[in-house]
């Protein structure tokens, strides 16, 4: 979580530009000021087991972000903690099992699907590329499920008001999405 927050930072100014194309330019911000409160958070009251960082980290997210992107993300670190447990260890097959839980949380809170122009079309290919093979996978699926919403016209979110318009910008979350499971794969390998 602190890799995270740390790229975050470091890509902020980038996931805003992305979202002043399609949307209303606050998704860095969102997402930093997110984080920021997750890593002070995990500071002060760390807890003791990885399931346990991941719900106490989506009630940050949920609690400090305004916009769409809090509960969302919130919700995926949240559904995937609670789907860890309270176990110590955690191996990459079960965090893609917990992944693959908070996935379809994102999925059913937000009403979305894969090719809506989401952070989802960045989050299943990963998922399912962890599950399937390994962390690298899961980064290069992200990478490409983010690039590959260019061409895709939002259906959910602010970027769908936009229609056709939407059409040939990547998408903020998306974007996000790939930073955040790229790190996923830097800090696990
Ligand atoms: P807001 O749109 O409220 O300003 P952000 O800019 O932080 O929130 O986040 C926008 C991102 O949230 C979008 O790029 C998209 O990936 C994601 N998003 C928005 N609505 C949905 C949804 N219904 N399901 C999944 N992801 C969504
Ligand atoms: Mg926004
Ligand atoms: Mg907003």
């Amino acid at each position: 979580m602190a890799a995270m927050a740390a790229a975050v930072d470091r890509e902020a100014a980038r996931l805003t530009d992305l979202d002043s194309a399609i949307g209303d330019a606050d998704h860095g911000s969102n997402l930093q000021r997110g984080f920021a409160a997750v890593a002070a958070a995990l500071d002060k009251e760390p807890p003791a087991t990885p399931g346990a960082v991941l719900a106490l980290a989506g009630r940050q997210l949920i609690s400090t972000v305004g916009g769409a992107s809090g509960p969302l993300y919130g919700t995926l670190l949240r559904r995937t903690g609670k789907a860890l447990g309270e176990d110590s260890e955690v191996t990459p097959g079960r965090l893609a099992a917990a992944l693959g839980a908070g996935v379809d949380a994102v999925a059913q809170l937000g009403g979305a699907k894969a090719g809506d122009k989401t952070m989802l079309d960045a989050l299943i290919p990963a998922v399912r590329a962890l599950g399937e093979s390994s962390f690298g996978a899961a980064r290069s699926a992200a990478d490409e499920g983010a690039v590959a919403t260019v061409p895709m016209q939002a259906r959910k979110g602010r970027a769908s008001y936009l229609g056709e318009r939407s059409i040939g910008h990547q998408d903020p979350g998306a974007t996000s999405s790939a930073l955040l499971i790229g790190t996923l794969a830097d800090t696990a390998e």
